[in-house]
């Protein structure tokens, strides 16, 4: 599986596309449908899902429009569909351009798998920052994409009202669970790996 990893506004968001055999997954769009578009045309990527780690707006503002251009379906977890389209009925100081809501085209559980290429990418239900935070899980490379649950030395928000710190506890007990050589691809800032964030092992 290759990762390619870029960076859009609104909010440095981080963005992955994952793919094996020429078919693969978006994780998150953030603002940068424009240039994914233009990265998979150009290597030749049949994109099967675009995946939101979660329903913030400045990781699922281009939702509508990597759907138009790519034809893929949206995929999240089902406990954050109310609250995404909540976020589409706001305004943002931060995001200068149109976005509108579209109604993902599947909604996601905990233990669902998402195959592409030879690829079985397992969702990993991790609530806290919100109610349908996912993790992504590729067990066979040692890779996970943490969206805004578990960052390089530190963990996602929970003081919104729709958070829940005693859920997040829990979510972050769950990763430290998984092998210390894990790699972990964070929904902003830099890359770690299970085994560098000692922390998780005593929170
Ligand atoms: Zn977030
Ligand atoms: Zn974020």
């Amino acid at each position: 599986m290759k990762v390619v990893k870029f960076v859009f506004p609104p909010l440095d968001n981080n963005v992955y596309l994952a793919y094996d055999k020429s078919e693969g997954v978006v994780i998150d769009v953030a603002l940068g449908a424009d240039a994914i578009v233009e990265f998979v045309k150009k290597h030749n990527i049949n994109i099967l899902y675009l995946i939101n780690t979660h329903a913030h707006i400045d990781h699922t503002a281009h939702n509508y429009k990597l759907k138009e251009l790519l034809g893929i379906k949206i995929a999240l977890h089902k406990n954050d569909h109310a609250l995404l389209k909540e976020f589409f009925n706001s305004n943002y100081p931060f995001i200068h351009e149109e976005f509108k809501y579209v109604e993902p085209d599947v909604l996601l559980e905990d233990g669902q798998i998402i195959k592409f290429g030879n690829v079985e990418m397992k969702v990993i239900h991790t609530p806290g920052h919100t109610p349908g935070s996912i993790c992504l899980y590729v067990e066979n490379e040692g890779i996970l994409f943490s969206g805004d649950t578990l960052f390089a030395g530190t963990y996602g928000r929970t003081d919104f009202p729709y958070s829940s710190e005693e859920d997040m506890i829990k979510s972050l007990r769950k990763l430290s669970n998984l092998p210390k050589d894990v790699k972990v691809y964070p929904g902003h800032y830099e890359e770690t790996k299970i085994g560098y964030e000692s922390w998780l092992k005593e929170i």
